[in-house]
């Protein structure tokens, strides 16, 4: 990522609404809730400048979005089955030097 982008042309950095491409005054520079022109919902899918686009200066894709809920379901279960396979390996683990106790 370019750390300080040098420019004259002020249109890089306006921001606009990524839908329709309106960047009038009704978009409160990007602070709106919803595009004027198209209605697109700019919380979740925020206006960007071009710069922004391209990755020239940063900005985070959405504003501090908690988690969906399906994405927090797949993590639980993810983490669930990571826990019941490690549990799982314990427990071979344990039938196998009890039995290699017993055997002698
Ligand atoms: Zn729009």
């Amino acid at each position: 990522m370019v750390g300080k982008v040098q420019t004259l042309n002020r249109r890089m950095f306006k921001r606009r609404c990524v839908a329709c491409g309106y960047d009038g005054a009704l978009l409160h520079g990007g602070s709106a809730e919803r595009c004027a022109r198209c209605g697109c919902d700019l919380r979740t899918r925020p206006a960007r400048s071009y710069a922004e686009m391209e990755g020239l200066i940063g900005h985070p894709l959405t504003i501090d979005a908690p988690m969906s809920e399906p994405r927090r379901q797949e993590r639980f279960i993810h983490r669930w089955l990571t826990f019941l396979f490690f549990a799982m390996l314990g427990v071979i683990a344990i039938v196998y030097l009890a039995s290699a106790a017993v055997s002698f």
